[in-house]
């Protein structure tokens, strides 16, 4: 799951991103850690502290029976079953070979740059597949353009030297 984990308790729903697209994923966890209390432990192992809320039936229902309390273990092992049933559908292993999931080629796995991300801690597209990517034409002079027109946006600049004023006073205060 993609989301700024770390911001999300120091900026609440009011931040104006999440009047977006996420609108409903936020909101409802909130909703739900207001309404169903936190127990002492772990609904599903019954062991440890809880640790976060899980949803059962990944419907995301506005329903509190359909979240639980578990605690970091149950959590990860929430989390690494379905990020392993949903890779394995994206990626074929064939013995000591991997499937690039771009040129579909099986190689050996020293020809795929780490990316401890997925389960097989591998990159999803071989070294030679990430390399041609890069260097594609096309994409570097998009990338180019891109990043020319976005450090001339107004705003841009404006974040930027807010940014260096800030980040200056706080260097200094520190001296
Ligand atoms: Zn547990
Ligand atoms: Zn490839």
């Amino acid at each position: 799951m993609k989301y700024p984990k770390k911001s999300l308790s120091k900026t609440g729903d009011k931040n104006p991103m999440w009047e977006g697209d996420n609108v409903g994923y936020f909101p409802l966890h909130n909703w739900v850690r207001r309404h169903k209390l936190k127990p002492k432990f772990c609904e599903r192992c019954g062991k440890n502290k809880p640790y976060d809320l899980a949803n059962i039936s990944g419907k995301y229902k506005r329903d509190i029976n359909d979240f639980e309390w578990i605690c970091r273990k149950c959590h990860m092992e929430n989390d690494g079953r379905i990020n392993n049933l949903h890779r394995n559908e994206k990626r074929k292993h064939k013995g000591d070979l991997i499937q690039c999931t771009k040129c579909k080629e099986f190689k050996l796995k020293e020809q795929f740059y780490k990316n401890k991300h997925n389960w097989d801690g591998l990159d999803l597209n071989c070294k030679e597949c990430g390399k041609k990517h890069s260097q594609e034409p096309e994409i570097r002079t998009k990338r180019r353009e891109y990043e020319k027109e976005y450090f001339q946006r107004q705003e841009v600049k404006e974040r930027r030297k807010k940014w260096a004023r800030e980040n200056y006073q706080k260097t200094e205060k520190k001296f």
